[in-house]
């Protein structure tokens, strides 16, 4: 017990919120998916959405689907940290067992927009990591959008009038990171996650390891 107190590995910390964003096509999903393949201490928060589900989405692993009437009365009983109309359809973040887990040094991913990000921020400023990813040029992001299924034009474009509206939002991160290529951009998404646990503030372990070592 005396040891495992002493031992810089073992500190106590507080987990964080790690916010993810970026228009859609820029990569985030692929980040996202890394992140929580490589890093034990991360998890997803998986959000509540009246959206229906896409072919391979699956109930409580994606989101939680839900139909309007159960997502009214979510909004009721106060069971969303934050939420959201984005495209037609309602997107929340589920309060949940996150508080708590949070104080055990549980950190959690969010892969919202950024109207969402901003809720979060105001709620919960101590906890929450802003990391904005930007698709490396205009035309990349078209030819990504293109490249994902046989769309009309009318659609393209459509969803390339979205990108923009949401990149214009870049100023309300923290981080903001290109995604050039998808292995450079995870490596720098990695590294401010590793920096931001690395903060005074949520080491809470660092005062009876400091006192020891000053004794
Ligand atoms: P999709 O329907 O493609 O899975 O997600 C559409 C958009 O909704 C994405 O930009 C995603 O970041 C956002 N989104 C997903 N979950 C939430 C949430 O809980 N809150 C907010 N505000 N946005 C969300």
């Amino acid at each position: 017990m005396a040891e495992s107190q002493t031992s810089s590995s073992t500190l106590a910390r507080r987990g964080l919120m790690f916010i993810l964003s970026s228009p859609s096509g820029a990569g985030k999903t692929t980040i996202s998916r890394m992140l929580l393949g490589a890093d034990d201490e991360i998890k997803l928060s998986v959000s509540v959405t009246t959206r229906p589900p896409r072919p391979g989405e699956v109930d409580g692993v994606h989101y939680y689907f839900v139909d309007e009437d159960e997502f009214d009365r979510m909004v009721e009983e106060d069971d969303f940290y934050e939420w959201a109309h984005v495209f037609g359809h309602r997107y929340g973040t589920p309060k949940g067992r996150i508080r708590n887990a949070l104080k055990e040094g549980q950190d959690f991913l969010f892969d919202i927009d950024w109207q969402g990000t901003q809720q979060l921020f105001q709620k919960d400023q101590q906890d929450v990591v802003r990391v904005f990813i930007l698709p490396p040029s205009i035309a990349e992001l078209e030819r990504r959008l293109r490249g994902r299924d046989t769309d009309s034009d009318e659609v393209i474009d459509a969803r390339m009038e979205r990108a923009r509206a949401e990149i214009s939002h870049w100023d309300a991160y923290d981080y903001v990171v290109i995604n050039e290529d998808v292995g450079g951009c995870f490596a720098k998404v990695r590294e401010i996650l590793d920096a931001e646990r690395m903060k005074r503030q949520r080491q809470t372990g660092l005062i009876p390891f400091v006192r020891e070592l000053m004794s």
